[in-house]
């Protein structure tokens, strides 16, 4: 289950430069511009059922809505907005929220006053492309209140030590970068951080090889069809304490 109360973005850091909804769709779909959307209410929407005379949400208790994939939850642009959103997922304790940002260092001042220590029914996961990233964010997300915590390297285009980051972290997932013109993506970085992961028991995801995937040292073009699938077989999910697949 999708949400997207808002659509648009723009960059914020190197990860960003071929992000799919900055750049080729957002040209054609005029994304640049941060709208709200007509689903802005989407989770409380109702329907009326006539033959039970009653009236039950749109979205079923016990769903993950996946939130804000075309843009990002912190954007600046949507604090108006966003103090709604939150009213809504309050109101619907019985969902999941999960959205992942680039911008966690917007995290406190996007806050609702009751957060305390974090609403249980929202996952949220820090972004991160390149160690530069993972040096400017991860200290911040680590130290912020929040009941689940994710790390989801995406576009991965630089090797990773995630070693000091791994306490408190429920799970990371690896993407290699998608689109014509992308950056490569080392399987050797992969490995390495399946290999911190382990070490600090945390489950790993090698999710998508990307477009330009290095494997024992030869670059090769990864058809999008395949990468996914390529990803899987070159490094089977960890499966222990899975409990979302974002596909
Ligand atoms: S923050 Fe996310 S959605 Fe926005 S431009 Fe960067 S990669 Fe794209």
């Amino acid at each position: 289950m999708v949400w997207e109360p808002w659509t648009g973005c723009y960059p914020v850091s190197a990860g960003c430069k071929y992000c799919y909804y900055y750049g080729l769709y957002s040209k054609r779909y005029g994304q640049n511009n941060i709208v709200k959307t007509d689903d802005f209410y989407k989770p409380i929407e109702t329907i009326y059922m006539p033959r039970k005379k009653i009236t039950k949400y749109r979205i079923e208790s016990g769903k993950i809505v996946f939130t804000c994939f075309t843009t990002d939850f912190f954007l600046p642009e949507a604090d108006q907005w966003r103090v709604e959103a939150w009213d809504m997922i309050r109101k619907r304790s019985d969902l999941t929220f999960l959205f992942l940002t680039k911008r966690i260092d917007r995290f406190k001042i996007s806050l609702p006053d009751d957060w305390k220590d974090g609403y249980e029914n929202v996952r949220i996961g820090c972004s991160i492309e390149d160690q530069e990233s993972a040096d400017k964010r991860l200290p911040l997300y680590l130290s912020f209140p929040i009941k689940h915590k994710f790390i989801v390297c995406s576009p991965l285009i630089g090797e990773i030590d995630l070693s000091s980051y791994l306490q408190g972290i429920e799970s990371v997932r690896a993407y290699g970068e998608a689109g014509k013109e992308a950056r490569e993506c080392d399987f050797k970085w992969i490995l390495n951080l399946h290999e911190q992961c382990k070490s600090a028991k945390v489950q790993f995801d090698f999710v998508s090889t990307g477009r330009n995937f290095r494997h024992n040292g030869e670059l090769k073009k990864i058809n999008p069809y395949i990468q996914r699938k390529t990803a899987r077989q070159l490094l089977p999910s960890d499966d222990g304490n899975a409990d979302i697949q974002f596909e």
